[in-house]
Formats: C-alpha cells, sequence, structure tokens
C-alpha cells in the first residue's frame, strides 16, 4: 500500500503559477514508486473528501495506479479510538493497514504519521523529486 498525500508533494503553495507538467513530473515519480514496489496507491491526503480528487489524479495518470477498492482507495474518514496525541494521519493509514489486512507500506506525506510506520518524508517546498525515488526503495528494503 503506498499512501499518498498531496498538499506538499504534489501539489505546493507556491505552485500558483507552475505549469501542469511540473506537477505532472511529481506525479511520475509516485508512478514510479507505485510500479517498482508493486503497490496500489492510496489517498491518504484531506483532499480524498474533494468531490474532485478523481479528475486531479485523472489529469495527472495516477487513477490506474489506485486501489481498485469502492471504499478502500483512501483512508478512513474517521478513525476508532483516536489518539489526540498521536498523528491523526499516521493513525488514520493505521487503520487502513488494519481493514484490508496489509502491513507492507510506504508512507509519502510531508507531515509525520506514527513510530514505526515506513515514511518517505517529502520537504513541502520542494514536493517529491527524482531522487526520493531511490530513497524511497532504499526505505522498503530497510522495512522489510
Ligand atoms: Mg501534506
Amino acid at each position: 500500500m503506498l499512501y499518498l498525500d498531496i498538499d506538499g508533494v504534489l501539489l505546493l503553495e507556491k505552485d500558483r503559477d507552475v505549469s501542469h507538467d511540473i506537477i505532472k513530473r511529481r506525479a511520475s515519480h509516485v508512478a514510479w514508486l507505485a510500479n517498482s514496489l508493486n503497490m496500489p496507491i492510496i489517498v491518504s491526503s484531506q483532499r480524498r473528501i474533494s468531490d474532485d480528487i478523481m479528475i486531479l489524479l485523472g489529469s495527472l495518470d495516477l487513477i490506474d495506479l489506485l486501489y481498485g477498492h469502492r471504499d478502500h482507495w483512501r483512508t478512513p474518514l474517521k478513525v476508532d479510538d483516536m489518539d489526540d496525541d498521536l498523528s491523526v494521519r499516521g493513525q488514520e493509514i493505521r487503520q487502513h493497514l488494519r481493514v484490508v489486512g496489509a502491513r507492507r507500506h510506504l508512507i509519502i506525506d510531508d507531515t509525520p504519521v506514527l513510530a514505526g510506520q515506513t515514511h518517505l518524508d517529502i520537504d513541502p517546498a520542494l514536493g517529491i523529486a527524482f531522487d526520493d525515488r531511490a530513497r524511497g526503495l532504499a526505505l522498503m528494503n530497510k522495512a522489510a
């Protein structure tokens, strides 16, 4: 399971004037990781509640890599037994892994997740970049 955040990873605050090609290039790094690791993409971004999320993913050529489950293509909108002291994002991902019965995962996110989760930490000023491909693979090798 490849958990994908969007803001700070694919879309940056400074992107207002940037061309769609640059955003698509970032998305291509995510697609490369999903293909190389043979992991489906789960949307963990806050944008998973937005009506136009599929339009965005389609325009970035990521739709075909999405986890093909009617409900579980995104992390849960509500966490059971939420711990307010821990990362909400990390808890949503932990619950998703439990629900789908998976362990193997890589989280692409610019904000903290839970200790012990495999996290490809992205600099929100840069977004995901070419070097993150190798970094993601190395993290998975270490986690295996
Ligand atoms: Mg983010």
